[in-house]
C-alpha cells in the first residue's frame, strides 16, 4: 500500500523560495572582486536568480545543458546556484586552483555551453578559451563600469549585469523529476584524471537536511554562516544550500581569504559559524596570537578535507573559544560523511580524553551508512584498531561518475570505495589512518601517515610536516617525516624524533627528518604526496 502524502519532488529552486517568502529580510553580505561590500536579502537574490534564469533560457539553455562557473564565493556566484540549477540547468562549478591542462580536460569533458567567471579569472580565461570549442560564451561577473576595454577572447566577452538588467524577475521555477541532475563537480586528481561527480536535486536536498542536523552544522535562523571552504569545490559543503534552508545570514569573502580579511569580516558581520580547511585555521590563529586578538561572536567552526592535528582543536578552544568539530568527506559524499561531535557519556572524560575523541573524523551522519573491509573485503570489528578500506553508500554518494566507465561499475558491490584508509571504534567514530596510496607498510604493518602528522605539527617549531615512506632494505619501507620549520624557530632532527617518545609505539617513529621551505599541495589545499614522492625518490636510509 503506498502512502497518502504530496509527491513533491526535492527541488534546489525550493530552497531560495523558502528563504525569500520566510527569511525574506535576512542578509547575504559579500566581499566584493571588485572591492567593498555588497549587502542585500534572501528576497533580492531570488529575483536577481530569476532574471539569470531569464537570461539563460534567452541564450537558449535547456535542461541538462552545463553552465560552468569559475568564481569565488559571493553573491553572483550564489545566484547562479539557484540561476542555473532552478531553471533545469547544471551548475558545473570549475576550480580554478587545478592546472590549466586539467581545467581544459574538465570543461571539454563537461562540455560546458557557458561559462561565467570572476575579474580575477580574466587572464586564466583567456589562456583555456581557445581550447574550448563547447563554450559559446564567457561571462565575466561584474558590472559594465568594470568591464575590460579588451581581451584576447574569441567573440564578446558578456557582462553579468547587463545580461540580468535586460530581463525581468518574473520566472516560474519548473517542476521535474527530484533525481534530474543540478550541479558537477570533479574531484580534484590528486591520484588519477579529474572525474566528475553529478549531484541530483534530491541528493543535494537530502544532503542539506542531513548537513543542518544539530550533530552536524547545527544551523539556525539565529546564525550568521561564513563558508571559507570556496564553493568552486564541493558546493562549498553545502552550506550555500543549507543556509537559506535555516534562514542564517550567509556572509561570503570572496577572494578575501587571508587571515585579516577573514577577522575582519568575522567580527563586522557578527559570524558565529564558519568553516574550511586546516590550512587556513593555522594561518588564522598565528595572526590572532601575534595581534592578540579575539573573537567577538564566532563559537562554531566545521575542519575537513584533510585531518585536523589535536593541537589546533585545542588552541581554538581554550585560546579562542571556539568549537572545531571535525568532519571527513570527499566530493563523491556531497561532501560530508562524519562529523565528530561527542556522545553524552564522554562528556564526563578529561578534556585531553575528548580532544583525543574529537580529533577523530567522527561519525556517520545520516544518510551515509560506512564500514571498514580487509582485502579479501571481509568487514572489520569497530573495535578502534584494526584498519581497512572505507565503503561508504547512501542517498547522496556517487553511483557512477559522469561519462566514465561502465554504468554501474563503480559501486556494484551497493558500496562506494572511498580509497581512505580507517578505524572505527565501538562507539561509532571513525578515524581515518591514511589514503589507501600514502599507507605506510613496515614489516607486513601498517603506519599512519596521517597520525605521525598530526603529532609533529604539536611541536612548537613545526609549522606543516608530511610523512611519506621509503624503501628499507630490511623492514620493506619506513617513515621519512618531511617538515617546514615556523618562521623564527630552530629545531634539530633529534629534537623532533624525540617529540614522538611516549606517543606512539616506538616502531611507528620517523626513520629519519628532512627540513624544506614548503611542501607541495593539491588545488584542495591536500598535502601532494604524490609530488613528494617523486621529490624523495631514491631517498636512502640509514639502518
Ligand atoms: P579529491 O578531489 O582530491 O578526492 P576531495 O576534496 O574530494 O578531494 O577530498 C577527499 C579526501 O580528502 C578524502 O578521501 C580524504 O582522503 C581527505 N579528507 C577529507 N576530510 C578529511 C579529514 N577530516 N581527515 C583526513 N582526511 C580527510
Amino acid at each position: 500500500m503506498l502512502g497518502l502524502m504530496m509527491l513533491e519532488p526535492l527541488r534546489i529552486a525550493g530552497l531560495i523560495e523558502h528563504a525569500a517568502k520566510w527569511h525574506a529580510d535576512t542578509e547575504i553580505v559579500t566581499r566584493l572582486v571588485e572591492g567593498g561590500f555588497h549587502r542585500y536579502t534572501y528576497a533580492a537574490a531570488h529575483r536577481r536568480s530569476k532574471q539569470l534564469a531569464n537570461a539563460l533560457t534567452e541564450l537558449g539553455i535547456n535542461w541538462g545543458d552545463r553552465v560552468g562557473t569559475l568564481a569565488w564565493n559571493t553573491h553572483r556566484h550564489f545566484e547562479l546556484y539557484y540561476g542555473i540549477s532552478g531553471m533545469g540547468a547544471v551548475c558545473h562549478t570549475i576550480n580554478p586552483r587545478l592546472f590549466p591542462e586539467q581545467l581544459v580536460y574538465i570543461i571539454n569533458h563537461a562540455e560546458d555551453r557557458l561559462v561565467f567567471f570572476d575579474l580575477t579569472f580574466l587572464p586564466l580565461v583567456e589562456r583555456l578559451a581557445p581550447l574550448c570549442p563547447t563554450v559559446e560564451a564567457w561571462v565575466l561577473m561584474t558590472n559594465r563600469a568594470h568591464m575590460p576595454e579588451a581581451t584576447t577572447l574569441p567573440g564578446e566577452v558578456r557582462c553579468y549585469e547587463d545580461l540580468l538588467a535586460a530581463q525581468n524577475d518574473e520566472f516560474v521555477w519548473p517542476v521535474f523529476d527530484e533525481n534530474m541532475a543540478s550541479s558537477l563537480c570533479y574531484t580534484s586528481g590528486t591520484t588519477d584524471q579529474p572525474k566528475g561527480v553529478l549531484y541530483s536535486h534530491r541528493s543535494t536536498l537530502l544532503h542539506s537536511y542531513a548537513a543542518s542536523l544539530p550533530d552536524c552544522f547545527n544551523c539556525s535562523a539565529r546564525d550568521v554562516v561564513l563558508p571559507v571552504v570556496p564553493m568552486f569545490h564541493v558546493n562549498a559543503w553545502g552550506i550555500p544550500y543549507a543556509a537559506p534552508m535555516n534562514g542564517c545570514k550567509l556572509v561570503l569573502p570572496g577572494p578575501g581569504l587571508d587571515a585579516a580579511s577573514l577577522y575582519e569580516l568575522y567580527e563586522q558581520e557578527g559570524v558565529t559559524f564558519t568553516a574550511g580547511v586546516p590550512t587556513i585555521w593555522f594561518g588564522l590563529l598565528q595572526f590572532m596570537r601575534e595581534k592578540k586578538l579575539r573573537f567577538s561572536t564566532l563559537k562554531n567552526m566545521i575542519v575537513g578535507g584533510a585531518s585536523c592535528p589535536p593541537a589546533l582543536l585545542k588552541a581554538f578552544d581554550e585560546e579562542l573559544g571556539v568549537t572545531i568539530r571535525h568532519a571527513w568527506g570527499m566530493t563523491e559524499t556531497s561532501p560530508l560523511g562524519t562529523v565528530c561531535t561527542l556522545k553524552s557519556q564522554q562528556l564526563s572524560l578529561s578534556p585531553d580524553e575528548q580532544f583525543a575523541i574529537q580529533s577523530k573524523q567522527g561519525r556517520a551522519i545520516f544518510g551515509v551508512d560506512m564500514k571498514i573491509v580487509d582485502d579479501e573485503g571481509q568487514e572489520l570489528p569497530h573495535d578502534g584498531v584494526a584498519f581497512g578500506d572505507l565503503l561508504v553508500r547512501g542517498p547522496f554518494i556517487v553511483a557512477d561518475y559522469y561519462r566514465a566507465g561502465e554504468p554501474g561499475e563503480l559501486t556494484k558491490s551497493g558500496w562506494f570505495r572511498t580509497g581512505d584508509v580507517a578505524t572505527i571504534d565501538p562507539n561509532g567514530f571513525m578515524q581515518i589512518t591514511d589514503r589507501s596510496k600514502d599507507v605506510i607498510k613496515s614489516g607486513g604493518e601498517w603506519i599512519s601517515s596521517i597520525e605521525l602528522e598530526n603529532l609533529a605539527v604539536g611541536h612548537p617549531a613545526v609549522a606543516e610536516a608530511a610523512v611519506i615512506g621509503v624503501p628499507h632494505s630490511k623492514w620493506s619501507e619506513r617513515p621519512l617525516l618531511i617538515i617546514v620549520v615556523r618562521p623564527g624557530h630552530e629545531v634539530t632532527a633529534e629534537e623532533i624524533l624525540s617529540f614522538y617518545e611516549g606517543k606512539v609505539a616506538s616502531w611507528w617513529k620517523p626513520n629519519a627528518v628532512e627540513f624544506v621551505q614548503q611542501l607541495p599541495h593539491t588545488a584542495t589545499g591536500k598535502l601532494l604526496k604524490t609530488q613528494l614522492r617523486k621529490d624523495f625518490a631514491g631517498y636512502v636510509l640509514g639502518g
